[in-house]
């Protein structure tokens, strides 16, 4: 991901770019929350965090989740990619990545010993 750093003159300036942030925090999080409870319908113990630029103001570029143990793969990975109403582009690109390495798996199994 690109990230870009945005100077301003004033503490003003900076203060309404930062508040009309083009991330809504409560769509974001509701969003996540999706994830979040579909992770934990298969299982796993998912964790829910922020992408953030650390510096003054710090800038929050995304919402997230993270998991702790054990991580979904394969279809497991997939539902949870696609669990909110909209998945982001992110999400959908996960997905399609993960099922063309299962596609890929099944057309070319492991040997078994
Ligand atoms: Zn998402």
């Amino acid at each position: 991901m690109a990230v870009k750093t945005i100077i301003y003159k004033t503490y003003g300036e900076c203060r309404n770019s930062f508040l009309s942030s083009a991330l809504d925090f409560e769509e974001t999080l509701d969003h996540e929350r999706e994830h979040f409870d579909k992770a934990v319908a298969l299982g796993y113990n998912p964790v829910y965090g922020f992408r953030v630029i650390l510096d003054f103001p710090p800038v929050i570029l995304a919402g997230l989740v993270d998991f702790e143990g054990r991580v979904p793969e394969g279809q497991d990975l997939i539902d949870i990619c696609l669990a909110p109403k909209n998945p982001g582009e992110h999400d959908h690109s996960l997905a399609e990545k993960t099922r063309s390495e299962l596609t890929q798996q099944k057309n070319n199994p492991m040997p078994r010993s």
